[in-house]
């Protein structure tokens, strides 16, 4: 066909379009901008934690066609880590990104919604949010305080911290200064240690120059960046306290309700997808960071002997009926996660820790 004869057999339609164009176009053009700030705990450039929130808003960003935009703030940035939560209850900004067990102190039954000491899993903690009643309950215990939470993400199992010395039983805990946060400090504390609450930024010093004996962090990649091999020889596992912690995201209630439903699904669904994005990064990196450790770095790797274990569940489990006990909430909270993961339980040892078993066996990672 000639161009002309196609300009011209294609004018009646191209004018008919530029007329739908014409009649659509103020349609368009009336749809409301939204413009959100999202505030965080994590320190800038935090890899997973930050990098994760900045991802979220670029998501957003694109699957709404920038009728959505979210402008993430590290902890201090606009408002102090700690102070997120208010912030966001209040409405001075629409979003924020932390973990629960950081609002232990405005509500015990935020703590179950992280990590809980012998608790489950990340595989456990997203069915307990997807398949369960987790999130109905989560949201329930953020709404007195006008916020709806997301899951946000795991880092997996932790490590369990670095020490100066071995622990062989539960007496070496007696005297050991460490930092060590939530109720995983709880349990320490039960067993006779001194528990610190070093910032993130301070721990490395405090524990290079002996202000305290032990610390733990999250996992190889994080405390790999940390370089607390340089401070501490023995790297223990398993992470007993911090079992599958998860991350979080929450919206001003108010803020959410006013977005078109479109936008509130967008959103949503982000945040579903960060939660994946999170752990696989965590899954995917934490095993070089680890070898890189244990041959570069020469760190010690070791496990902490099942008498400890045993004796830290023990003190676990009177740390969580402490916890349980503080009010309403954390009551119907504990109860629904204790039977969840007893429903799960069995199931993920004759599947998940079987396979495991054959697979992998005993690991020989040993530094
Ligand atoms: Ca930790």
């Amino acid at each position: 066909m000639e161009r002309r004869d196609f300009l011209k057999k294609a004018g009646i339609g191209a004018a008919a379009a530029v007329a739908a164009t014409a009649v659509k176009a103020p349609a368009v053009l009336a749809q409301k901008k939204y413009k959100w700030k999202m505030v965080t705990t994590w320190p800038s450039g935090l890899p997973v934690l930050q990098t994760g929130c900045e991802r979220l808003a670029k998501l957003v960003g694109e699957l709404s066609g920038g009728r959505l935009t979210i402008d993430v703030y590290a902890g201090g940035e606009l408002v102090p880590p700690l102070g997120i939560f208010d912030a966001v209850s209040n409405g001075t900004v629409e979003m924020g990104s932390g973990a629960s067990y950081y609002w232990a102190g405005k509500t015990p039954a935020a703590q179950w919604f992280a990590a809980v000491p012998f608790g489950m899993n990340a595989q456990g903690m997203s069915a307990w949010f997807h398949g369960g009643d987790g999130l109905k309950l989560w949201e329930e215990t953020y709404a007195p305080f006008n916020l709806i939470p997301r899951p946000g993400g795991s880092t997996g199992v932790q490590m369990g911290g670095w020490f100066n010395k071995k622990i062989n039983s539960i007496e070496d805990f007696k005297g050991l200064k460490m930092r060590i946060p939530g109720l995983g400090g709880k349990v320490l504390a039960k067993a006779g240690a001194t528990v610190v609450l070093t910032p993130g930024g301070e721990i490395f010093t405090s524990l290079e120059r002996g202000v305290i004996d032990a610390t733990e962090w999250v996992g190889p990649l994080h405390d790999n960046r940390m370089g607390f091999y340089q401070a501490a020889k023995y790297y223990y596992y398993p992470g007993w306290h911090e079992p599958g912690t998860y991350l979080e995201y929450f919206f001003n209630k108010k803020a959410y309700e006013s977005l078109p439903k479109d936008l509130q699904a967008i959103l949503d669904a982000a945040c579903m997808d960060n939660e994946i994005w999170c752990l696989a990064q965590f899954d995917a990196q934490n095993g070089a960071a680890l070898v890189e450790l244990i041959t570069k770095h020469k760190v010690q790797l070791l496990e902490f002997p099942d008498s400890v274990m045993d004796a830290l569940r023990k003190l676990s489990k009177e740390v969580v009926a402490e916890e349980a006990a503080k009010d309403a909430q954390s009551k119907k909270v504990a109860a629904a996660f204790e039977a969840f993961q007893n429903q799960v339980g069995p199931w993920f040892t004759i599947s998940e820790k079987a396979y495991y078993d054959k697979i992998f066996g005993k690991y020989s990672l040993k530094g």
